[in-house]
């Protein structure tokens, strides 16, 4: 048992409610009580506390798009001239990366973004992995980093037509190989499991086909949607389909189904989302980044699509994620009206975690209830205006740091206290990480020139 005292509870969830000096019980992985600090500590004397100290105790983040593998990318020279656009820097920059990682790559890639999330208080990730070279059991490398690590995952690999019929076959063993694994229970409850495609432009029709031949029943698929026009002509030139009606001719869409960008979708495959519940994962550091242009998440959400935020690799601070949706709708519109707090909340929490219950469904995430899970996050935040639950959003756009977050836990495990990690050896993952970067850059400068 653990009790978190002299905290300000953020609720979250459908009524959210801000709990002055609030205290909560965690048992076995789950909020089991809730209450004042003096009654709670009255019942349950000789407890393991936290004492919060007046911070802000909140749901840990939920990133709903990310790829662990990019992690060695950062500072990454690409040679020759700067790329173009976003097919190009998809074959120059990441569909070169991805060949050279081998499986301690793949290890030390997810951990630099797990002590990361762990870092800023993002508990719960659904990462979408790509190494053409470590196809077979690297989704077992990545989900024992994360059971390391104590976050909660949901793991995929990218079957695509890239590697040729052998790479489609290994691709999709992988996947449901290891959806058959978590659904066994080998790795526990905080490991999920979905298919993951890697987008319309790199799958043909045999392909689709035998992905959607393979998926195990009740499973959906994560894939990217739209994200530059070429996955359009792609799909037009392919099929005479625009890439939400060829996903949804070939099965891929529904409600266990990840879609993410969809900047480049137009009604029909709008209404086609929200027919078929879809959920959208928008990511506008990335589609800003590679000037891809920016998801209509307005016309989504009307329409009932449930758009979840996610990173496509960027930093786990997730608030940064928040603060950029906030602002680039803004600028996009030139109407300070769009997208505001309560838009970003509906997609950054509530939406993120109904996704994450998808796949962890054995009690609600995302909220601080009793009989929640006990992902919980302490933040430093002392506001120096009023604060309410109704502005809290915009106490959270404005007034957050990366670095106020102090303590993280997941399922009940304290991952970080004071700031320090306590699972993961943050010096030796730096060190061992730069030495492993080197060798990927070298080999990925090399394949650039043969
Ligand atoms: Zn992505």
């Amino acid at each position: 048992m653990l009790l978190i005292t002299n905290g300000k509870l953020v609720t979250w969830g459908p009524d959210a409610r801000i709990i002055y000096d609030g205290a909560l019980l965690i048992e076995r992985g789950r909020i089991t009580e809730i209450g004042p600090t003096s009654e709670l500590l009255g019942k349950h004397p000789g407890c393991e506390i936290i004492d919060a100290g007046g911070m802000l105790v909140m749901p840990g983040n939920i990133c709903a798009h990310t790829h662990f593998y990019g992690a060695f990318a950062r500072g990454i020279n690409i040679p020759g001239e700067p790329a173009r656009n976003f097919p190009e820097i998809l074959r120059r920059l990441w569909w070169q990366l991805d060949r050279v990682l081998t499986y301690e790559d793949l290890r030390y890639s997810a951990l630099v973004c797990l002590s990361d999330a762990i870092k800023h208080g993002t508990t719960t990730l659904i990462d979408h992995n790509a190494s053409p070279n470590a196809v077979s059991g690297s989704l077992d490398v990545l989900a024992a980093a994360v059971q390391q690590a104590g976050l909660r995952a949901v793991l995929c690999y990218e079957v695509s037509d890239r590697g040729g019929a052998n790479g489609v076959q290994a691709g999709i063993a992988e996947n449901v190989r290891f959806i058959r694994s978590t659904r066994a229970g080998e790795w526990g409850e905080r490991i999920g499991a979905t298919f993951g495609l890697h987008a319309s432009l790199s799958l043909s029709d045999d392909t689709l086909q035998a992905c959607t031949d393979a998926v195990p029943d009740g499973v959906g698929f994560h894939v990217h949607v739209g994200e530059h026009e070429f996955d359009q002509q792609d799909s037009l030139d392919k099929s005479g389909m625009r890439v939400v009606e060829r996903l949804h001719r070939f099965g891929v869409l529904g409600s266990s189904t990840i879609a993410a960008h969809c900047v480049h979708i137009d009604s029909n495959e709008l209404d086609l989302l929200a027919e078929t519940d879809t959920w959208v994962a928008h990511q506008p550091r990335s589609n800003m980044n590679n000037a891809v242009g920016v998801a209509d998440v307005e016309g989504l959400l009307r329409k009932g699509v449930s758009v979840a935020l996610g990173n496509d690799g960027f930093s786990n601070n997730m608030w940064a994620e928040w603060k950029t949706a906030y602002l680039l709708h803004k600028v996009w519109r030139r109407d300070p009206r769009r997208v505001d707090g309560t838009a970003i909340i509906d997609m950054a929490v509530l939406h993120s975690a109904s996704l994450a219950n998808q796949f962890f469904p054995d009690a609600p995430l995302g909220v601080l209830a009793v009989g929640s899970q006990a992902d919980i996050i302490l933040v430093d935040y002392h506001p120096t205006t009023p604060m309410t639950s109704s502005n809290l959003p915009w106490h959270i756009l404005f007034g957050f740091e990366a670095g106020m977050v102090d303590t993280t836990l997941c399922a009940g495990e304290v991952l970080m206290r004071n700031r320090k990690l306590l699972t993961l050896d943050e010096a030796e993952i730096t060190a061992r990480s730069r030495e492993l970067a080197a060798g990927v850059w070298q080999r990925f400068a090399n394949s650039n020139i043969g």
